[in-house]
């Protein structure tokens, strides 16, 4: 069922005068899509169809997702889907009667990881000509990609992108209906309308009965020249806060104890609505629900972290004390080139106003390293940034260049041996800093959430609110879901060893 939020004569014209002021901002409206009947309708077809046609009472589905935390979530909305078509999940991909991929684009190799992939489907497929193979996420958004797969990949029965999310049981079953008439044209590769949506009721199959993940947003606005997100998954839309509190207190109320609410960029959620609330406000409404759960959120863009946001996570009781904020690289000519829309020393400030209100706050970063242009000099800045912040722990990249962003068209000289090395120098210098933290949290006492257990080795696996790993011996799997406190009483590299206190 398809609503929308559209516009209004007055609206018209006060977004179009934005249009001149915001880069890439399109006048669109987002539509709005309820999980209704008509899916349930087809999820019932595509049961029938298995158990008729191919004698398949529980036929099975190997998932396989590439990239980020919203990746892993959508997986587990195709999860669910999948599920009320009657599939079961199974690790084993050559046993599986349908095979799904979650892809990702935003670096080369993970485009190149997935068509890799495709080859050893297409093995499985020449023995089991039944299997259906379903294409899905970001990297089909691409126009390139597409065509690609439209000439080289045959057997890949259904394509869709990010923005038919919700449309996954209908085109499933128009591909599967033809297939079992014998239809000639029977593959399915949807050009995804580029309408920006929001869907809700999809059913969702957790991958985990302690931690869980809550989008609050979807898309981009910020078009850093490097991304291609902007591009595959559209504008920021917000979800509106009474179906975040709505799916956030169920889960608390379901025993959830660890709940990560998700964007691209949190910190603008409500910005392309009219209602009075921001990000800030909907975590106090969430920190507000009784229960006993962690709040953990990403990602963070620095040029948005407000200090409402950091007075909020210091009055709650419930947000973590960590935030991943990624800065990307320590030199300003390079923030500039790749529209960070922040200079180092706004970092440095708002690390500084964190700290002064939450002593023990933890952050985390991105980096990308060999961004075009970037010289050892600038890379150095970067250096200099990360020894003074001192990350818990980085995500690296190295540049990959991504066709339709602007930095796709600015040269690129340094070689890829070259940006290696500075990788490899980043990475050592974190290592130490990770080390000499955990060593610095000898003595501290932490409130940790046991999440898993090794009962050959009587040993309980917990995690900081900062997402270190904190091992505990001599207990049992009893612990596991609880908080716990304990003494940190040595580490091992970056592994935390602790005592229950
Ligand atoms: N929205 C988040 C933000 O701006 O902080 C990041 C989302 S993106 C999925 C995760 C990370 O991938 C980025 O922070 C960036 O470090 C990295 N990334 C994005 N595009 C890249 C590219 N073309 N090459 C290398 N790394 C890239
Ligand atoms: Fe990509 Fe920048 Fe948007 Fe993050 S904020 S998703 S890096 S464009």
């Amino acid at each position: 069922m398809k609503k929308t939020r559209g516009f209004g004569k007055i609206e018209i014209i006060v977004c179009f005068v934005c249009y001149w002021f915001l880069e890439g901002f399109a006048l669109q409206d987002i539509a709005f899509y309820e999980y209704g009947p008509r899916e349930i309708d087809c999820c019932k077809k595509i049961k029938d169809l298995y158990f008729d046609f191919y004698k398949k009472d529980k036929p099975l589905v190997f998932i396989k997702t590439y990239g980020c935390q919203q990746n892993v979530s959508d997986s587990e909305k195709y999860a669910g889907m999948l599920e009320k078509m009657g599939f079961q999940i199974t690790e084993n991909k050559d046993i599986a009667d349908a095979v799904l991929f979650n892809t990702c684009a935003i670096r080369e190799n993970a485009e190149n990881k997935a068509f890799g992939n495709l080859g050893w489907i297409k093995n499985i497929k020449n023995n089991n000509p039944d299997l259906f193979v379903i294409l899905c996420g970001c990297m089909t958004e691409q126009p390139l990609v597409l065509e690609r797969i439209k000439n080289k990949y045959f057997f890949v029965d259904l394509v869709f992108g990010t923005h038919s999310l919700h449309k996954f049981p209908e085109l499933f079953y128009d591909v599967l209906i033809k297939r079992t008439q014998k239809e000639k044209n029977r593959s399915g590769i949807y050009i995804s309308e580029k309408i920006d949506n929001i869907s809700e009721n999809i059913p969702i199959k957790r991958g985990n009965s302690l931690k869980a993940f809550v989008s609050i947003m979807y898309g981009c606005n910020n078009f850093c020249s490097y991304c291609i997100v902007p591009y595959v998954r559209g504008r920021e839309r917000s979800r509106s806060p009474s179906e975040v509190i709505k799916e956030f207190k169920n889960l608390v109320e379901a025993g959830y104890k660890d709940i990560t609410l998700l964007g691209q960029n949190v910190n603008s959620y409500g910005k392309d609505f009219g209602e009075n609330i921001d990000f800030a406000d909907l975590l106090k409404e969430l920190d507000r629900i009784p229960g006993d759960c962690k709040i953990r959120f990403m990602t963070s863009h620095p040029k948005d972290a407000s200090k409402k946001l950091f007075d909020t996570i210091a009055e709650s009781k419930h947000i973590v004390h960590h935030v991943h904020l990624p800065v990307q690289c320590g030199s300003n000519r390079i923030l500039k080139e790749m529209n960070r829309k922040y200079t180092k020393e706004d970092y440095y400030k708002i690390i500084n106003y964190a700290k002064s209100k939450i002593p023990d706050i933890t952050f985390t970063s991105d980096i990308i390293v060999g961004f075009p242009g970037e010289t050892y000099e600038e890379f150095l800045e970067t250096l200099e940034l990360i020894k003074k912040v001192k990350f818990s722990s980085l995500f690296t990249f190295i540049y990959s260049k991504r066709e339709g962003t602007k930095a796709a068209g600015m040269e690129d000289n340094i070689p890829k041996e070259e940006k290696t090395k500075w990788l490899l120098e980043l990475l050592n210098v974190q290592k130490e800093i990770s080390e000499n933290l955990c060593k610095d949290m000898v003595g501290t006492t932490q409130r940790v959430l046991a999440e898993s257990c090794d009962e050959k080795r009587s040993c309980v696996f917990c995690r900081t609110d900062g997402n270190l790993m904190v091992e505990i011996s001599g207990e049992n799997k009893m612990l596991v879901g609880s908080f716990l406190n304990v003494k940190i009483v040595d580490c091992r590299t970056e592994t935390l060893i602790g005592k229950i206190i």
